[in-house]
Parts: C-alpha cells; structure tokens; sequence
C-alpha cells in the first residue's frame, strides 16, 4: 500500500501536481509547490469550501486576516505554553529530536547517542519584525487562521449587524513548527486551512457541534469519498487540544492508515475570555432582545487543504490492469486514471486532434480549443497517437475529451470520450459548450 504513495507522489510530480519546493538545492523539509494543475485542484477546493459554506448556509459571512499578529494574540490563546507543543527527546550529540516512541533502549537512532530526557517543544514559528533581531520585536507565522477570526469577532459582528448564532469562514495559510513532517503532504510546516468558526449561545453548542460534524461528513461523501474510508473519532479528554472541550476528528482511510483531515471542536468561551481578559476589551456579545450578556461558544471545523486535497488524490487513482484504451501496441502495463470528482479535476476538457499532419484537422482543432477556452480549464495535445494522449489525459484526471477527425471536416460533428466510462458520442460542434456545461455541472 506504500507503494501507492510512491506512485502517487511521483504522478503529481511527471504531470505537474506537486513538485518538491527548491528540488535544485536538493528541497527543503517538509516543503512543496503546487505546480500547474495542482493549483488549479486547490482552487477548486477551496472555491468548493467557500461556496459550501456562504453561499450554502445562512448566516456565515467571510475574512482574510493578516497572518502576522500582536504576539499577545498567541500568549492569549494559549499557543506558546506547553499547550502548544510536541514532547520530544534530543541527542545530546547530533542535536536531533524524536518522539520517545520512535526511539528504542534510549538511543539515538541516527547516530546511537545518549538522549535527554523528554521534553516539550512549541510548534510556533518564530521571526522578527523590524529592523532589530531582539525579543521586543520577535512576531509569531500564525498556527492557526482562527485566532485572526477572533481579532475581528466584534469588528464582523458590528459592520456586518450579525445576530447569533453566525459564522465566519477564512481560508489561509498556517504554520507550524513540526519536528517529524512526513507522508508527502500530509503533514508539512507551512499549508493552508480553511475554518469556519461558529459563534453560537453555550446552551446550544452541542446541538451545533453535532450540527456541523454531519454536514462536514456529508460533504466530504458529495465529493466522492466512500463511507468505508471516512470516520469521525471523537477524541477524549486528555488527547484534545488544549482549547477543546469537546473534539472530533474526521479521518481518512490513508494507505499508510486512517489519518485526521479535518477537526471539529467546541473551543467553548476560551478564546474569546481569553483575550478579553488579556486585552481588557469586553468581548461578550449582548442579546439586545433578552438583555443577556455572555460570551458565545465557538464551534470550529477546521480543514487542512493540502491534507483534504491528498484524500481526493488519493481516493482518485485507480489501476486498471491489462489497460483499457486501445492503442496501436498491445499496453501491458497497468493504466492509471485520475478519476479526480468533476468539481475538483483541474482540467475539464481536453482537445485533442486525430492526427497532427492534416493541416484541415489541426486548424479546426485548435479553432474549437479557442472557442471552449473562456469557459472551461482547457488542455490541446497533438503530441503522439491518439491512444496515448487518451492514456496521458486519464492520467491527469482530465474529464471529457473531444477529438476532431476526418468525420468532422465533413459534417462538423467531433468525438466526445467521457473519462469514467470511456463512452464515445458524437455532438455538433455548435453544440459543444451546451453540451459541456450540462455535463459538468449536471
Ligand atoms: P495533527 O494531530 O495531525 O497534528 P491537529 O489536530 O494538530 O493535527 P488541527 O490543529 O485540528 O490539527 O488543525 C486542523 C487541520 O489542519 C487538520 O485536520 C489538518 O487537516 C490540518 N493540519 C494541521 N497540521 C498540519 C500540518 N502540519 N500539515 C498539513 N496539514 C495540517
């Protein structure tokens, strides 16, 4: 099963997914580049999220907070204390660290040196701020986007005349310090989250939490994850994080096994007490009909981007063995496609001509390239026989694929090859876009 992360990791590498970040000077940690179609995946997720959750539930409305903050934010929030750390062993001699389980008989296992005796590292990223490296102006990369939520609770409250129960989603990058970043992009210092924080009355925050945990599931089933790969854990007390009253990861079924996408909490008044006695500013929300004064309850559900995106990827790849499409030599091999759901596949529509020395089919191709480009991501290949670019295509998770061949030059009609079930139509060339949007939005 391993195996399939290798072949993974080296598909969105050959077909411009993901490419280790400063790969000339041999990278750097845990760090990768969304290339060409990656990062068209990635807007899709996230344009998907946004519109799940402003245009698809009342009452939540958006932020994008700066990620460097009042350093004060993080003391408050509870971020810099032991709350917010790893506990590891060091070598006194190499310097690394461990986790005590990955270490045997008190051993480095790199070097074989004596280790010290457990202790807590914060996983906040440091930098400074200013022209002077000192403490006065040491700033903190944000480990969570919720905490610029928090800053702006009465800011959104009051421009936007919300009532509670409302939400605010934000997507951003975070950071953290991890010591042991491993399996690809599942687990890196720098990536993105995209939260929503729900403001609700503490009485109602369990029918809330229990709101939300469903329709996250939910959404994860409407983008193509079966239910036999997803779990929600509901965490207990002494493993939650330090602000959670109540946690529940929902976890995917990874080859490397079941690991954490997404988390949702019931963060209770911590927050918002917190900084409101750090700050001294009062932010308990007033109920101007019952005259109640409280801090609100805060129900988060917070996903990790790049996690989310490597479950989609990976729930996408398919082997098929033997081959399935027909090219001029027998395939042997096994053939790979990205059944990437159609809302997510960064390229819609491929547009391939038949052969690339009928100057007649060319031109057309490319006509009909121009024509579908300003609706749809679009992708024109003439590059090798019409079997392999169908193979190339499925790689990549491409979704239709229109081919214009001698038929078309005489009565305007092209191949439609759907890349689920390889099903062949033929669909007027005046029809295509019709045609294209039904299909990709049906
Ligand atoms: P883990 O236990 O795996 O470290 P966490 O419980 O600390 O994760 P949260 O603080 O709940 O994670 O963050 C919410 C989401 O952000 C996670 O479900 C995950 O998808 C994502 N996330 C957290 N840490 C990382 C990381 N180092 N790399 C990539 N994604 C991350």
């Amino acid at each position: 099963m391993e195996n399939k992360i290798s072949k993974i990791v080296s598909l969105t590498k050959r077909r411009g997914f993901i490419f280790p970040s400063s790969e000339i000077y041999g990278g750097f940690g845990s760090s990768y580049d969304f290339g060409p179609l990656g990062v068209e995946m990635k807007r899709n997720l996230k344009q998907i999220w946004w519109q799940e959750m402003i245009n698809n539930h009342d009452n939540i409305v958006g932020l994008d907070a700066a990620i460097l903050m009042n350093p004060k934010v993080w003391q408050a929030s509870g971020h810099l204390t032991a709350g917010f750390a790893d506990e590891l062993v060091e070598c006194k001699e190499c310097k690394k660290r461990f986790k005590p389980e990955e270490v045997k008989d008190n051993k480095c296992p790199e070097c074989g040196g004596k280790l010290t005796k457990p202790r807590k590292f914060n996983l906040m990223m440091k930098t400074f701020v200013g022209p002077v490296e000192d403490n006065a102006s040491t700033a903190y990369l944000r480990a969570e986007t919720c905490q610029g939520i928090y800053m702006n609770f009465e800011n959104v409250l009051n421009s936007m005349r919300l009532k509670i129960p409302f939400g605010i989603a934000q997507i951003g990058k975070a950071f953290r310090n991890e010591i042991n970043p491993k399996n690809f992009i599942f687990r890196t210092r720098e990536f993105e989250q995209m939260e929503m924080q729900w403001f609700c009355h503490p009485k109602q925050a369990n029918k809330w939490f229990n709101f939300w945990k469903k329709e996250r599931i939910n959404w994860y089933l409407s983008l193509g994850i079966p239910q036999k790969d997803l779990r929600a854990i509901e965490i207990p007390a002494k493993r939650r994080a330090h602000y959670a009253q109540r946690q529940v990861d929902i976890e995917y079924r990874f080859p490397f096994g079941w690991g954490e996408i997404e988390g949702i909490h019931n963060r209770g008044d911590w927050d918002l007490s917190n900084h409101s006695k750090h700050s001294g500013k009062d932010l308990k929300y007033f109920n101007q009909e019952s005259k109640e004064k409280y801090f609100p309850n805060i129900i988060e559900t917070s996903v990790g981007v790049e996690r989310s995106l490597f479950a989609f990827l990976v729930n996408a790849y398919q082997e098929i063995k033997g081959g399935r499409t027909k090219t001029t030599k027998a395939v042997k091999e096994a053939e790979v496609v990205l059944k990437i759901h159609k809302k997510l596949a960064p390229i819609k529509v491929a547009i391939l001509p038949l052969v690339k020395n009928k100057p007649k089919i060319v031109k057309k191709a490319k006509e009909i390239y121009k024509t579908l480009k300003p609706h749809f991501i679009c992708l024109y290949d003439q590059v090798g026989s019409i079997g392999r670019r169908y193979r190339r295509i499925d790689e990549t998770g491409v979704l239709l694929a229109v081919t214009v061949d001698f038929q078309t030059l005489e009565d305007k009609t092209v191949t439609l090859r759907d890349r689920d079930t390889m099903k062949q139509e033929r669909i007027k060339i005046k029809d295509l876009v019709k045609v294209l949007k039904e299909k990709l939005e049906s």
